[in-house]
């Protein structure tokens, strides 16, 4: 339910977290997800809070199934690289888990590196092992593509793996 109401708040990281408000954030909300690809809830054992779902997603291009995503995925994964489509969100959840992943570091490096494109301190030919995808602002096939660099650490991948820190010093 989170979303919904941080968004509300202000305080949703949206494009690195450069805003707290996006009107599409609807989007990947939990109504959607509920309406959508939503099996079941699956907290962990004894938790109050109880955020845990699991989810599946039948659509070839984003096929899948598993753990989450919860508030962080969406919120990170999400609405901080305007990709406001949820089935694409759950994807890379899903690659996430297989490749373990933590998704809120890799939330906040994807959408570093977007923004460092996006400011012209990264260029294209920097990134070749992107295939040319352009790594900005909702473009979900950018960050399938970064996901896989990154956990096998591959062309840019390989200093992103490094975290967002350390990806700035070395830039
Ligand atoms: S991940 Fe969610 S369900 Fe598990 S302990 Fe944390 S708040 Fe509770």
């Amino acid at each position: 339910m989170a979303i919904t109401f941080i968004n509300e708040a202000g305080i949703l990281p949206v494009r690195n977290f450069r805003y707290g408000y996006h009107e599409l954030a609807h989007n990947i909300s939990r109504e959607l997800m509920a309406a959508t690809i939503l099996v079941s809830n699956d907290p962990c054992a004894y938790c109050p809070m109880g955020c845990g779902k699991y989810t599946r997603v039948e659509d070839e291009k984003y096929k899948g199934e598993g753990a989450g995503p919860e508030y962080e995925t969406l919120a990170m994964l999400g609405a901080n690289l305007e990709m406001f489509n949820l089935k694409a969100v759950a994807k890379v959840n899903y690659m996430a888990n297989e490749l373990e992943l933590d998704t809120i570091e890799l939330g906040g490096t994807i959408g570093l590196l977007f923004e460092l494109y996006e400011r012209g301190i990264i260029k294209d030919s920097e990134l070749s092992d992107l295939e040319g995808l352009k790594p900005v602002w909702g473009n979900e096939d950018a960050v399938f593509r970064l996901i896989e660099l990154i956990a096998y650490r591959k062309g840019i991948g390989n200093l992103l793996a490094e975290g967002g820190i350390q990806t700035c010093k070395e830039i």
